[in-house]
Parts: C-alpha cells; sequence; structure tokens
C-alpha cells in the first residue's frame, strides 16, 4: 500500500537528510506539511532507541530491529500519525523510514528479520535516495581527514552496500506505485534541493 502525501529522504549517516528537511520546512511551512524522523523524536520508543544508538544501552541486534518496527509502527499509527495526517492531504516528510531498517540491519543483524518486521508496512509515494560516497559523507561529519578511522568508514562502507541492494530491490518492483529518485547527494545543498522540488512540482503540483 502507498500513502499519496508520505515522502521518505534516506541515506548514509552524513548524506545530507536532515539539512534537506530543514530546507523543506523553510519552503514549504507547516501549515500544509509536516516534517518528522525516525527514531521518533516525540515517541518514548524513539527516546529508547536514540539510548541504544549512542552505546549508552546495549541490545542484541535483533532487540534494535524489533522495537525500530514498534516505533515505526508507532510513527504511522500512533496519535497524530503519519496515516492520519496524509489522509487529511497534509505531506508528511519522514528523514529515514524503514528503508533504514533494511539497510542498517542487514549490516548488523541480518536481512531475514528486519524484512519480516517491515513487510507490512506502508510504502511512501517517493523515496529520495541520497547518494554518496562514504568517505565523503564521514568528512562531512566528523570535519576532518578519515584515515584514522578504518572501522567508521567499514561500517559506512557495508551499509552503503545495504541501501544499494535495498533500494534497487524496491526500483525493481515497478508497480509498487513508489518512485525511487535517487540523488548525487555530493552536490551542494541548493542543488540537493532543486532535484527535490523539482520531483515535488511535478508530483503534487506545487
Ligand atoms: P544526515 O542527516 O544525512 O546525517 P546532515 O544533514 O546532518 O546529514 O549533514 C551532515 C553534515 O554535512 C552537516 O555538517 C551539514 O551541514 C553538511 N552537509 C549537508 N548537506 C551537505 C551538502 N550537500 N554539501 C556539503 N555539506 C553538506
Ligand atoms: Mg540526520
Amino acid at each position: 500500500m502507498i500513502l499519496q502525501n508520505f515522502i521518505v529522504l534516506e541515506g548514509i549517516d552524513g548524506a545530507g537528510t536532515s539539512t534537506q528537511l530543514k530546507k523543506l520546512k523553510e519552503k514549504l511551512g507547516t501549515t500544509r506539511a509536516f516534517y518528522t524522523a525516525e527514531p521518533v523524536e516525540t515517541s518514548e520508543t524513539g527516546k529508547f532507541l536514540r539510548r541504544i544508538l549512542s552505546g549508552e544501552v546495549p541490545v542484541h541486534p535483533g532487540t534494535a530491529a524489533f522495537l525500530f518496527a514498534a516505533d515505526r509502527n508507532e510513527h504511522l499509527y500512533g496519535k497524530d500519525g503519519i496515516v492520519q495526517k496524509d489522509s487529511e492531504g497534509i505531506l508528511c516528510f519522514s528523514d529515514r523510514y524503514l528503508f533504514s531498517s533494511l539497510a542498517y540491519q542487514a549490516a548488523t543483524c541480518g536481512e531475514d528479520l528486519p524484512r519480516l518486521l517491515n513487510s507490512t508496512f506502508p510504502l511512501p509515494r517517493i523515496l529520495f535516495f541520497f547518494k554518496i560516497t562514504p568517505e565523503v559523507s564521514l568528512a562531512r561529519i566528523t570535519g576532518r581527514g578519515v584515515t584514522e578511522i578504518y572501522e567508521k568508514v567499514d561500517f559506512l562502507k557495508k551499509t552503503e552496500a545495504e541501501y544499494e541492494k535495498v533500494v534497487a530491490s524496491f526500483r525493481e518492483k515497478a508497480d509498487s506505485g513508489m518512485t525511487v529518485v535517487e540523488i548525487d547527494a555530493s552536490k551542494s545543498p541548493d542543488e540537493v534541493f532543486s532535484v527535490i522540488w523539482k520531483t515535488l512540482q511535478e508530483t503534487y503540483g506545487l
């Protein structure tokens, strides 16, 4: 199932999704659009996930997969969730969605569990996939050279490869009704934004 007013931004850390969400908010305002992210900032499940991601609470990778799916369920179906807003004609932009689970958790707990846990969630109308090399994204995050941090580069490389697989598998399902737009995220914030804006104009007549 597709949520017609739901739009998702995905990419490895440092790809620039949060920067673009902010630009969208500046341009579109909050009357007709809603801006959100996963893990959900306002939910208890999201707060718990952030503690796990920071390393404060160690859990088995499978446990994290379940919690991400639970948080997503709340994001969609909870009070003032995406499904309700989508049905009211409000454009819902999310910085990350189930594609993050499929890519990141595949890198930590394998493909099967995240796939199972995310198989029944609705898809967005548009998926913007931010493509960037791990070296460039890591340099953005750390603001310095990447030579000392091999491990992080390795993890980002693995995640990047998983993302490519996930996005390719959805692109092949042409009948899903979801449009996949791949963006060269190494371009400037304004250039990336113009690609997003053009797609939104074509889709929603903005
Ligand atoms: P993400 O949310 O994908 O992890 P952010 O949007 O937080 O990434 O951006 C990470 C860093 O890179 C920030 O310092 C941001 O200012 C910078 N940045 C974001 N987009 C670009 C871009 N297109 N070109 C150069 N730097 C960028
Ligand atoms: Mg971000």
